[in-house]
């Protein structure tokens, strides 16, 4: 979907989150790259998290340190619950603390109900729900720790759960993903809800149809991006960047009064776009 408006400007101020750190999951691909990238752009120190592909999560952060913080790979499994203790409790040794947890980590499983094993149901459920309850619980444990400083941030900590439209949207064929993404929408609320008097704030971005690798189908052929063109009223196809300065602002206190929202960055993908011309 070429699109007149092109790629995202770079338009992050540096030193937006300064000191700070940032946790990024699944950061060595799509959304997460961008984002882990971004959150280094705004001055906070990144650990890149990966389950598969260390090479490609290196190069993001020597990507990030080229912006002169620091940044790490390290590879953990965050549908485990060892693996996600251990990656937490080096990265608090190794950088200090963590102020941000961006739970990003995804993946789809797609299959028709009546062919969709349980494994299949499972995989998804695990990575993508339980993944990130895993994680917020363990950076909470340190947020509550540490509490606020106010030096730098005005919250204890941020975490940001990458749902999708999915949350709202029921979709055939990925029922195990949809799934997935509503559990996060009332994991989300309900972990705002129980944790903002400890001042620390939960929010979610729901992505609409953004270009990586988890949807390629959706947008490497003409045909295909025609299809999913019908779906978005801005009439393009989102970047990875587009989320990552969602993220960004997110996670920054320019939004310190946001919480428990899920902000959708969809081009108005939920705005029915079928009722434009009927209805
Ligand atoms: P992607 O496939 O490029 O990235 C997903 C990342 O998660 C990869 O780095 C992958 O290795 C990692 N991952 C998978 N299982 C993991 C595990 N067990 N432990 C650690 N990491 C694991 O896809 P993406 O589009 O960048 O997806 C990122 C997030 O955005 C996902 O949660 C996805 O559901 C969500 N999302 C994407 C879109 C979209 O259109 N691309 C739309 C809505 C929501």
């Amino acid at each position: 979907m070429s699109s007149p408006q092109g790629r995202p400007r770079d338009v992050i101020p540096p030193q937006l989150l300064k000191g700070q750190k940032a946790l990024v999951t699944g950061a060595n691909s799509g959304i997460g790259r961008a984002t882990a990238v971004a959150l280094g752009k705004a001055g906070a120190d990144v650990v890149v998290n990966y389950v598969t592909g260390a090479e490609e999560a290196e190069a993001v952060a020597e990507e990030i340190r080229s912006h002169g913080v620091r940044a790490a790979a390290y590879e953990a499994d965050v549908s485990d619950e060892g693996q996600v203790v251990t990656m937490t409790n080096r990265m608090i040794e190794e950088f200090g603390t963590v102020d941000i947890l961006v739970a990003n980590a995804g993946l789809q499983r797609d299959a028709p109900l009546t062919e969709m094993t349980l494994a299949q149901w499972r995989e998804v459920i695990d990575v993508n729900l339980t993944g990130q309850f895993l994680c917020a619980r363990e950076v909470t444990k340190e947020f509550l720790r540490r509490g606020v400083v106010p030096e730098v941030s005005r919250a204890a900590g941020k975490i940001i759960c990458m749902s999708s439209v999915h949350q709202i949207i029921p979709w055939a064929g990925h029922v195990n993903y949809a799934a997935s993404k509503g559990g996060v929408q009332m994991m989300m609320g309900t972990l705002a809800q129980e944790l903002a008097p400890k001042k620390i704030r939960v929010n979610a971005i729901a992505p609409g149809a953004i270009r990586t690798p988890i949807n390629r189908d959706a947008w490497n052929t003409p045909e295909a991006r025609a299809e999913l063109q019908r779906l978005i009223p801005y009439e393009r196809i989102g970047e990875p960047e587009d989320i990552a300065y969602a993220a960004v602002g997110l996670a920054s206190d320019l939004f310190d009064y946001v919480v428990g929202a899920t902000l959708f960055v969809d081009g108005g993908m939920t705005l029915f776009p079928g009722f434009a011309t009927g209805g």
